[in-house]
């Protein structure tokens, strides 16, 4: 049996000792300390926003965003559909209710249109989220456009676009709050955690405050709020640091062989996930798409060739519209009879992106995925 090849699994480089051992000699092995600072102040430079709060998730970032936004029970927010449930899951946290908006075909994101048509029905929505699926930014200059013209405040999700950028500006701009994860299939891991950022100083030591227990300025433990423990440790803080200094290596390996495979499926029935020219994504998951005309070969029989040679792959994330826990949520699509999501899920697979696949690997990977179109 040849080794596992991976769909996107943590690379790390040994840097992030490095700052670990810092840690460790100064014995700031707890929340907060000179990572955590420092991380926050680095990623904030990188991406070009003003503060930064380091999380134990992209999910908690998530979730304070939805707080700030004031998110009470029986709110609605306007969420992209196509996404991982975490996009939308801290809507339920704060007792709001999620409406889902369709997908357009030329990001897999967000369609804005769909969006005018959402605000149409729900005038006065708390928030609007939208995630940049696979490290492709959505239409997000359009999407930031149709919220300020209704005046309501949009969280940006970019936990799989870490280093993508639209119209030059990186993700995790656009948004008022933005979330990102440094989950372990990210494209860069501290093995568990993520980062709030927004412009607004104010908004980030609100952040600061609820993910540390709320704590009250008092010299015994006062409370006015309910708080969380959600801030990231100073020993995982240094894992990201020593990631993010090869965060541009990454997302030159992960094109190269997202360049590969849609070089050699040039002449089959099948596109690779798309992006508009006026974005650079990340290229965090190489995603083929079986043409719709093309019936004699499901994803599902793909994925099953590649388990079978021991290669992980794995379908497209299933639309929030379809899931059981959502089944009573409203989904706008722009007219009645199509479902972007929907079509895309039943198509789709994620081919194997990880940073560390050979040359050799990948060639096994595409010639067995060939071999269903002879
Ligand atoms: C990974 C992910 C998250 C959640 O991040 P965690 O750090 O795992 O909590 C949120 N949204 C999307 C789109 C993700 O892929």
């Amino acid at each position: 049996m040849h080794k596992r090849i991976y769909l996107s699994s943590p690379t790390m480089h040994g840097l992030e000792m490095k700052f670990i051992k810092e840690a460790f000699d100064s014995n700031w092995v707890a929340p907060l300390g000179k990572n955590v600072d420092e991380f926050e102040k680095e990623m904030a430079a990188f991406i070009g926003v003003q503060h930064a709060a380091a999380l134990v998730s992209g999910t908690a970032a998530l979730h304070l965003a939805v707080k700030l936004c004031g998110v009470k029970p029986g709110d609605v927010v306007l969420c992209s559909d196509l996404t991982f449930s975490a996009t939308v899951n801290p809507v339920s946290y704060e007792g709001g209710v999620q409406v889902f908006v369709d997908s357009e075909r030329d990001t897999w994101n967000m369609d804005p249109a769909a969006l005018e048509r959402a605000f149409e029905k729900y005038p006065h929505p708390k928030a609007v989220i939208v995630a940049n699926l696979y490290g492709t930014p959505s239409k997000l200059e359009e999407i930031k456009a149709i919220c300020d013209a209704h005046d309501v405040p949009l969280i940006e999700d970019a936990a799989e676009s870490l280093g993508a950028t639209y119209r030059g500006k990186q993700t995790g701009t656009f948004g008022k709050y933005s979330a990102l994860s440094y989950n372990g299939n990210k494209i860069i891991t501290t093995s568990g955690g993520g980062m709030f950022l927004s412009n607004d100083e104010a908004a980030v030591k609100k952040v600061r405050f609820w993910a540390t227990q709320s704590r009250d300025p008092a010299p015994h433990y006062q409370h006015s709020e309910i708080g969380y423990n959600y801030r990231m440790s100073n020993i995982v803080a240094g894992i990201g640091r020593g990631q993010l200094v090869y965060l541009n290596d990454h997302i030159q390996k992960k094109k190269q062989i997202y360049e590969t495979y849609k070089q050699a499926f040039k002449d089959l029935p099948v596109s690779m996930n798309p992006h508009t020219a006026d974005s650079e994504p990340n290229y965090w998951l190489s995603c083929m798409l079986i043409d719709k005309e093309y019936t004699k070969v499901t994803y599902q029989q793909i994925m099953e060739a590649l388990l079978h040679e021991n290669i992980e792959s794995r379908p497209i994330w299933k639309p929030m519209h379809l899931q059981p826990v959502f089944q009573h949520n409203d989904f706008i699509t722009v007219d009645k009879d199509t479902d972007v999501g929907g079509d895309i899920f039943s198509r789709g697979l994620c081919l194997p992106s990880d940073i560390k696949i050979t040359e050799d690997e990948q060639a096994r990977v595409i010639s067995i995925i060939k071999g269903f179109f002879k």
